[in-house]
């Protein structure tokens, strides 16, 4: 009938505008390092902003005592704390805790949010047991993981660039983010020290070297996206302190923000971003990850509903709800194995308020998370592809010895850990671009919020009693 006939087409406008073929992932993944080294030679050189993390060490091994940790960036923030027993103890011991942030502090003041987490981080100090254990006379040490571009002017200092995935915070921006958790810190008569200030991606990386010696990048997969790596100091012109003893420096990419003319945006992508509380920004992120993905397939759900009355005469009014369909909704759908899609039909009853669907509308819709989701999988991996080129590590070479250089990505975030096809598509795509030799010696490891106990690790490298 018309009606599919129509519906049809718009799937298919769809899958031809989404469309990654190999020519057109080289063309993102070689943009991805022009603007790398853009962004490397001068402030405000590209839209990756390379910031210097003013990590030049990373984790050895040899930490020892108690530290904390507290992860701000998500949908959830944790608190942690390890007591780290050096070569022999390892993470001797951990514990942690995750909170939800109520969704009224991630647009209120920055007060409240700050008190907020304060708060919860003064009853988890409370509710410490002799197992941890803390010497006579010091000072509790803390890793903030914060993960929102920030300029840092040392490790344990830095002013909010902007807020990203869904958070609208009033008089933070350009502010000191240390300074103001401290300040909260005290409100609460807690006394403890802010040691280091890191990304979730420094903390990824810093909690994925110190498990395997290998790690050179991490990549953040989850309601944002996001990648750090291991540079060579003197390969950055905008840097004009000292150069550390390491000759190396860890670079917080922020490459949500990336954007390409080769990026194939649609006019649900176009819409998407004009109606965000950040239009024009995070054109990457806004493509690749779990925040966003389960919206594109309701914009495009919206459009058959419109155009092709695919769920009937009327539109489902909870469909024009932005938001209302989660990625992980999405992920379930695209999974559904049944063979009647009984779980395709129950999401968009229970989610979307479609009480009764075809087996035909069904495959439809998930052929159209099937797009999405390959989309920003095959993007994501022309993202890492990127950066293996940065670091020479795109084909295959020989140390000294002769022996095979192996390259290890630590990667976090629950898009990459639950969505299986995602995942499965990004490393498919991967091994596609590097080809078999080169990709015998990459491995992308599950390092699975290694970004709480990088951060600890990190205070504990920096700490005052060393
Ligand atoms: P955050 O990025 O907020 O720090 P996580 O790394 O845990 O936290 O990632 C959470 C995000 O992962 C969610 O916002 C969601 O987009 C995505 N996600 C979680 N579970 C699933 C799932 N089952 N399928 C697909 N995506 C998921
Ligand atoms: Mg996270």
């Amino acid at each position: 009938s018309g009606l599919w006939a129509r519906a049809a087409a718009v799937v298919r406008e769809l899958e031809e505008r989404c469309a990654t073929p190999i020519g057109k992932l080289r063309q993102i993944a070689d943009a991805m390092t022009v603007e790398m080294h853009a962004g490397l030679a001068s402030e405000g050189g590209s839209k990756l902003k390379m910031l210097l993390s003013y990590v030049d060490n990373l984790p050895t091994g040899d930490e020892r005592g108690l530290f904390y940790a507290l992860d701000l960036g998500g949908t959830n923030f944790r608190v942690l704390r390890v007591q780290l027993g050096g070569k022999e103890g390892r993470v001797a011991k951990q514990e942690y805790e995750e909170v939800s942030i109520p969704p009224h502090l991630m647009v209120g003041g920055s007060h409240e949010l700050f008190d907020f987490i304060a708060s919860a981080l003064a009853q988890f100090i409370a509710s410490e047991s002799d197992d941890f254990h803390l010497p006579d006379g010091r000072q509790r040490e803390l890793g903030f993981t914060f993960s929102f571009p920030v300029k840092q002017s040392s490790i344990a200092s830095g002013a909010l660039i902007k807020w990203t995935k869904g958070f609208a915070i009033d008089g933070t921006v350009g502010e000191d983010v240390v300074a103001e958790l401290t300040r909260a810190l005290e409100r609460q008569g807690l006394d403890m020290r802010v040691s280091a200030l890191v990304n979730d991606t420094i903390g990824t990386l810093a909690g994925g070297r110190y498990d395997d010696n290998d790690v050179v990048a991490a990549v953040i997969l989850g309601t944002g996206t996001n990648a750090a790596y291991v540079e060579r100091a003197h390969a950055i012109p905008k840097w004009h302190g000292l150069l550390p003893k390491s000759g190396e420096m860890v670079i917080n990419m922020e490459w949500g923000n990336f954007r390409s003319s080769h990026l194939p945006l649609t006019d649900y992508d176009q819409d998407l971003d004009f109606e965000s509380l950040n239009p024009g920004e995070q054109i990457y992120e806004k493509l690749i990850s779990g925040m966003y993905l389960g919206e594109i397939v309701r914009r495009v759900l919206l459009r058959l509903a419109q155009e092709t009355s695919l769920f009937g005469d009327t539109v489902p009014s909870k469909l024009e709800v932005p938001f209302i369909l989660r990625t992980p909704h999405m992920s379930a759908m695209h999974h559904d194995t049944s063979p009647d899609l009984k779980v395709v039909g129950a999401k968009l009853k229970e989610v979307l308020g479609i009480p009764s669907t075809s087996l035909k509308t069904r495959k439809m819709v998930v052929g159209i998370c099937d797009i999405v989701a390959r989309r920003g999988a095959r993007l994501a991996a022309a993202g890492i592809y990127g950066i293996l080129k940065k670091l020479g590590r795109d084909s295959v070479s020989t140390e000294g010895g002769g022996s095979k250089q192996r390259t290890v990505i630590a990667m976090d975030g629950g898009l990459y850990e639950h969505y299986t096809i995602f995942r499965e598509c990004l490393e498919s795509t991967l091994r596609e671009m590097l080809g078999e030799a080169a990709s015998a010696s990459i491995v992308i490891k599950l390092a699975n919020d290694g970004s709480g106990i990088g951060a600890a690790l990190l205070a504990a490298s920096h700490s005052q009693y060393l």
